[in-house]
């Protein structure tokens, strides 16, 4: 009879070593932990210790074995708030989630051992909890991303998903309060897990979606040599900015730059090189104007600069700050020198969207023929 007594109480603390175990294990597999290995391992010998006095005063007042382990488990959540450095909320719901996740496993399990009378009762709990062990790099190699990606979310602008795992975790606790260890209970149970796994999912699709749609929107303005906006945003952004001035009344300006006998830069530099040129003269522009102008890339070595409410003299101004930034810029290639020729419009109430890119064309072309390196209004040379 002792022997037995034994046994069981063997098997006992193995379930719920190898149960802490795996608990450890998945919330290091989630979050990152922010302090040394002494200081994470004195804080959960601490955590130990609290619980087992704790443990005492709380018999006699909770006799329920079963509450008083979810209850007295829920302490670990100190360490993990502690040790951890994600957010609060992450941590939360890591640690409802990870207690849902284990106690879904000896759920099922200690149904199996209810159902099949296994000679030595908590035997297929120990089965469950070592399938689980073993399972923990699938877990970690299918769930880590996903899992952290909804944390990313919980984290910047939804704090009241932290709740899920909680609830989840409730509902856990209340079939396993029940303890009727009926065939409906083991249904319901298989129920509400499959919710929770299928929701997790869904979020996790939807997150994946949602940033595949943002990566393909920024890649479908981006112009992918400069890495400012391609023609097609400008025409867009040109088109809203004419109704907007349409709509209020307002001015806005456009320039078009081109770069200087740029065919000749790539024949004595090489197309490469001639690159690089672009791509700098696109970070150059960018630093010349006000963050609320756009530039972006209006064909091969032409760029479109539109400056709202900005009329023809402010124009100017900025036209020539872009124009100075770009000359004055030293090349690798010590006889490398670019130059821009930039002709500018400013909006007018007669004008249609298209005519106003005509008219820096036609400004830009003027300023080409007088010799380059230049800034022309179109303003001007109708005067
Ligand atoms: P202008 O001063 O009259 O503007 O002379 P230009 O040589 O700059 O004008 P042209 O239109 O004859 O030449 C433009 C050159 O730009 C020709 C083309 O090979 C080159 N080009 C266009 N796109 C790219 C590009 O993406 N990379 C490189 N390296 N060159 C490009
Ligand atoms: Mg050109
Ligand atoms: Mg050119």
């Amino acid at each position: 009879m002792e022997g037995i007594i034994d046994a069981s109480s063997l098997m006992t603390l193995l379930c719920v070593g190898i149960f802490l175990l795996e608990n450890i294990i998945l919330t290091y597999t989630f979050l990152k932990p922010r302090r040394g290995i002494i200081f994470q391992a004195v804080v959960f010998v601490l955590t130990w210790l609290i619980l087992l006095s704790v443990r005492f005063i709380v018999v006699p007042v909770l006799p329920d074995s079963l509450l008083r382990t979810y209850i007295l488990g829920s302490i670990f959540l100190v360490p993990v708030v502690v040790i951890f450095k994600d957010s609060f909320q992450a941590k939360l719901f890591v640690f409802y989630m990870i207690f849902s996740l284990s106690q879904f496993t000896l759920l099922i399990f200690s149904y199996a051992d209810r159902f099949l009378k296994p000679p030595m009762s908590g035997t297929y709990v120990l089965i469950g909890l070592l399938i689980e062990l073993a399972a923990l790099p699938l877990i970690r190699r299918y769930l880590r991303n996903p899992v952290r990606d909804i944390l990313t979310m919980i984290g910047r602008r939804n704090p009241w998903f932290t709740i899920f795992p909680f609830i989840t975790f409730l509902m856990l606790v209340n079939i396993a309060l029940k303890r009727d260890y009926s065939v409906s209970s083991f249904i319901s149970l298989i129920l509400y897990t499959l919710i929770i796994f299928f929701s997790y999912y869904l979020v996790s699709v939807a997150i994946r979606e949602s940033r595949r749609r943002a990566e393909l929107d920024i890649l479908s303005r981006t112009d992918a040599l400069t890495g400012i906006y391609n023609r097609r945003h400008l025409e867009q952004k040109i088109q809203n900015e004419w109704e907007r001035s349409r709509r209020t009344g307002s001015v806005f300006s456009l320039l078009i730059a081109d770069v200087d006998f740029f065919k000749s830069i790539n024949d004595r530099f090489g197309h490469d090189r001639g690159d690089i040129v672009l791509k700098t003269i696109a970070s150059d522009i960018s630093r010349s104007v006000r963050a609320y102008d756009t530039v972006g890339r209006w064909g091969g070595e032409e760029f479109i600069i539109l400056l709202p409410d900005a009329d023809d003299l402010s124009a100017a101004e900025t036209a020539e700050r872009i124009r100075k930034t770009v000359e004055s810029r030293v090349y690798e290639d010590a006889d490398l020198n670019v130059t821009l020729t930039i002709g500018s419009a400013v909006s007018s109430e007669k004008d249609t969207y298209a005519n106003l890119i005509k008219k820096a064309d036609t400004a830009l072309y003027y300023g080409k023929r007088k010799g380059r390196n230049c800034v022309i209004s179109y303003e001007k040379i109708n005067k």
